[in-house]
């Protein structure tokens, strides 16, 4: 797990309110560790309520000016900030290695979407438009106008610490929106470098600010505060609920990328071989930490010897590492938390009656590593089954009845991601009608396109973080009717 080739120093990590990067305003500061060897490699400022207010009297500043800034303008520094930060990708992502545990390639692929993202909002920024609605006397004029919702309290994870920060960002900023963003503790400073390229690109001061911090204190405050008008969220289900409520309790919208369960659905005429590979590689990628991550493969009998034999061979010759390592294909999870969750869930479901087809245990014992895992024959009980496992954790059943396939896939509350594998036309249209999900890609792993919406339903939350919706989330329609009376 050594033999690094590339190294890199871990930034000096900082909170930007009101144009200036600074340390929090009483010193206070949270260690940064290193998933893969657990050493603290740097700190993250932990923003006080005094700076939090600064951000926001620098976010309504801002909005008044941005708002009236020319969407050909706006466009334009986005694109600026599209070319940064697709120049400084590769020392972004050894960055993200360090802090985020993600092979290196994976991690720098990460912060060149970043940049596809950031030009297409601009390029969609550019299309927001107005329309007139025929009126039925002569001498009215009915306008719909689209403007910008307002200052936006924005909160990303850890797991893309550049992809989950850049949907928010760009929406807001292409539709003339600013935003206070509350990064991802774990691993700010390749979330901060995502910022210092709209900053650097000429982004005027204000229209972002980036703080980081005690979580619920940070979204207490910003939610509760009057000049926030929208608030969007990626995290887990739980944490998304709470916010959802107190932003209700204020009237304010929400975009909520929340948990997810992925099922699988592996039909009789599968291609199992190309199931199995695209699978086994969209299931260990990021440690399995990612919310679409497939999870619960429920697989016909007539095929699930072949394709248990592919995927658990595919999981077993994945090479698990320091991300840092160009041979490394699956790193640490990001910090012990999930760790510890890997563990007890797997005790949970063997306890329960479920056999390990692979992995099962953390490797060594220094750094978050867990070795790809996959479990068969797993009762509904057990606690994987129920909760999100967000880790390298596959949970593989099987089932002879199509209908049943379908009725365990939309069993759980979670409707994000699912998957289907089938030869026919016919099934594959039914059951994109049928399963309970925002995303469903069926044959091959589709997901996450700048262009294609990225949402989901029931408690994955609500909204959308790609494609044309994205940006309605950030634009009130406002309604202007005028009888000319000259
Ligand atoms: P967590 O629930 O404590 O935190 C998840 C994220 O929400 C973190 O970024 C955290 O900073 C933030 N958060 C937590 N409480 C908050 C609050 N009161 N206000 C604002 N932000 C808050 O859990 P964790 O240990 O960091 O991650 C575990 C779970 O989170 C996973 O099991 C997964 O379900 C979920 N998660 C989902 C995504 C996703 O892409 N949807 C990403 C990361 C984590």
């Amino acid at each position: 797990m050594t033999n690094h080739n590339e190294q890199i120093a871990y930034p000096r990590v900082d909170l930007l309110i009101a144009g200036q990067w600074r340390q929090a305003s009483d010193g206070a500061s949270a260690p940064v560790i290193n998933p893969a060897t657990e050493e603290e490699i740097g700190r993250v400022p932990i923003a006080t309520l005094s700076d939090l207010e600064q951000a926001v009297l620098s976010t309504e500043k801002a909005f008044q000016v941005w708002r009236q800034t020319a969407p050909h303008e706006r466009y334009q520094i986005m694109k600026g900030a599209a070319r940064l930060l697709a120049a400084r990708a590769r020392e972004i992502g050894l960055i993200m290695t360090l802090e985020q545990g993600k092979p290196v390639a994976q991690a720098q692929a990460e912060v060149a979407n970043g940049a596809d993202l950031i030009e297409w909002f601009a390029e969609e920024g550019r299309r927001i438009s107005n329309r007139l609605i025929p009126a039925r006397i002569a001498n009215v004029e009915q306008r719909v106008i689209r403007d910008p919702i307002g200052p936006v309290a924005a909160f990303t994870p850890w797991n893309f610490p550049v992809n989950q920060a850049v949907r928010k960002i760009s929406a807001a900023v292409a539709a003339g929106c600013t935003i206070i963003l509350k990064g991802p503790e774990d691993t700010p400073a390749s979330c901060a470098a995502l910022v210092a390229a709209f900053t650097d690109a000429g982004l005027p001061e204000g229209v972002i600010n980036l703080v980081y911090g005690n979580p619920s204190q940070i979204s207490d405050y910003l939610i509760k505060h009057p000049v926030v008008r929208k608030v969007s969220f990626t995290g887990s289900t739980a944490v998304g609920k709470q916010l959802a409520s107190l932003a209700g309790s204020q009237m304010k919208p929400v975009t909520m990328e929340l948990g997810g369960h992925g099922p699988v659905l592996i039909l009789s005429d599968a291609d199992v071989e190309r199931a199995a590979t695209i699978l086994c590689g969209a299931k260990y990628r990021n440690a399995g930490q990612i919310c679409t991550a497939p999870t619960r493969f429920i697989v016909h009998d007539k095929i699930r010897a072949p394709f248990l034999e592919a995927f658990v061979e595919g999981a077993k010759a994945i090479r698990v590492g320091n991300g840092l390592d160009p041979e490394t294909q699956m790193g640490p999870v990001a910090h012990e938390r999930r760790l510890a969750a890997m563990e007890m869930l797997v005790a949970d479901a063997v306890a329960q009656g479920a056999k390990v087809a692979a992995g099962g245990k953390r490797i060594g014992n220094r750094g978050f590593f867990f070795e790809p895992t996959v479990l068969t024959d797993v009762p509904l009980g057990a606690r994987a089954m129920n909760e999100e496992p967000f880790g390298p954790v596959a949970l593989i059943n099987s089932c002879d009845d199509e209908d049943a396939m379908v009725a365990e896939a939309n069993r759980l509350p979670y409707g994000l991601a699912s998957y289907v594998y089938t030869r026919s036309p016919r099934k594959a249209a039914d059951l994109g009608r049928r399963l309970e999900a925002g995303m469903i890609s069926i044959n091959h792993h589709g997901l996450g396109l700048p262009e294609v919406p990225f949402g989901g339903i029931r408690d994955s939350g609500h909204g959308n973080e790609g494609g044309a919706e994205a940006l309605d989330a950030y634009l009130v329609s406002k309604y202007i009717t005028h009888y000319d009376t000259h």
